[in-house]
């Protein structure tokens, strides 16, 4: 008996020491994902920015001499402004999470009193707090955010209330300078390696490409121009995505979670909404990064209304 309590023992042991061992080795792979995903982003837009000043821009200017330094000018322009709103999710990533030590400052809170808390505020079982409407626990972050929409793998964090704007006109510029550089990237390949519109198309699928340049027929700098066309047209695709995904949910007062489950917590009009993500002058955003413009509320009071 003593040794069957023994046994058991060391087997729960040995089973929590295996469950650590799967989950410390679950979050090493998630940090890798992030890191990965982060430095995919910064390297491809840097690597589309500089490919449009040093290669298809220059290429161009031989055709249409006229406009050459407005399009630079616009490349920088489009550039800077892709990184700042990149660098700005980032930044703002943390202030959307809500943990106890945030419940310190509402003046509901008495004591380790729970109890006064608004009625629609709930519970979340993991990080074993009262939390407001909208928010919801990030199982990645390990964290409760504020209007959460959805993890993010290539921005390392969680889409909340604090980091939504500059996610939308990151991938606004992921649109207008995405479809800018494949523009000149298909001039380009249409005029040096094979017109892209044409019956011809076949040179750019890839098992050809692969095999044309293992039989001398195209040069290894085409290949990974190829490769680069491929990527851009998906990456292009994807923030075209986000983006109307992500206003189509303002104009419908949702998170993706809410879309999901089909209930609208809060109500409001489309223009507090906007106002909600982007702050007063909520346009200027897509011009010029502008992080001191903040966005209206505090991503815990919300006009709250039944579900659907
Ligand atoms: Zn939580
Ligand atoms: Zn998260």
């Amino acid at each position: 008996m003593e040794e069957m309590s023994w046994m058991k023992i060391d087997t729960d042991h040995n089973g929590s020491e295996h469950r650590s061992f799967i989950a410390a080795h679950s979050r090493t792979l998630v940090s890798l994902m992030h890191l990965v995903g982060v430095i995919y982003m910064l390297i491809f837009c840097s690597a589309v920015f500089l490919m449009e000043i040093f290669l298809t821009l220059p290429y161009m200017e031989q055709y249409y001499p006229n406009n050459s330094s407005f399009k630079t000018v616009l490349s920088y322009y489009i550039y800077v402004g892709i990184i700042t709103n990149f660098l700005l999710i980032l930044i703002h990533r943390k202030k959307s999470h809500f943990s106890s030590d945030q419940l310190t400052g509402l003046p509901f809170r008495a004591g380790n009193n729970f109890q006064q808390v608004p009625s629609d505020w709930t519970k979340c079982k993991h990080c074993n707090i009262q939390v407001p409407p909208r928010t919801r626990h990030c199982s990645v972050c390990r964290v409760c955010t504020l209007k959460k929409d959805h993890h993010c793998y290539f921005t390392a964090c969680c889409i909340g209330f604090y980091n939504q704007k500059y996610f939308i006109i990151f991938s606004f510029y992921g649109i207008v300078g995405g479809t800018f550089a494949l523009y000149h990237l298909i001039f380009y390949l249409s005029s040096s390696y094979a017109p892209f519109l044409s019956v011809q198309i076949y040179k750019y699928f890839l098992p050809y490409s692969f095999m044309s340049v293992l039989f001398g027929y195209s040069s290894f700098s085409e290949l990974l121009l190829i490769i680069f066309l491929f990527l851009h047209i998906s990456n292009t695709a994807a923030s075209t995505y986000y983006f109307f995904w992500q206003m189509f949910l303002i104009f419908r007062n949702q998170t993706a979670y809410e879309f999901l489950k089909r209930t609208r917590t809060v109500d409001m009009t489309v223009s507090e909404h906007l106002q909600s993500v982007f702050g007063p002058y909520w346009l200027i955003n897509f011009l010029v990064p502008v992080p001191f413009l903040l966005n209206k509320g505090d991503g815990m009071h919300w006009p709250c209304k039944k579900n659907l």
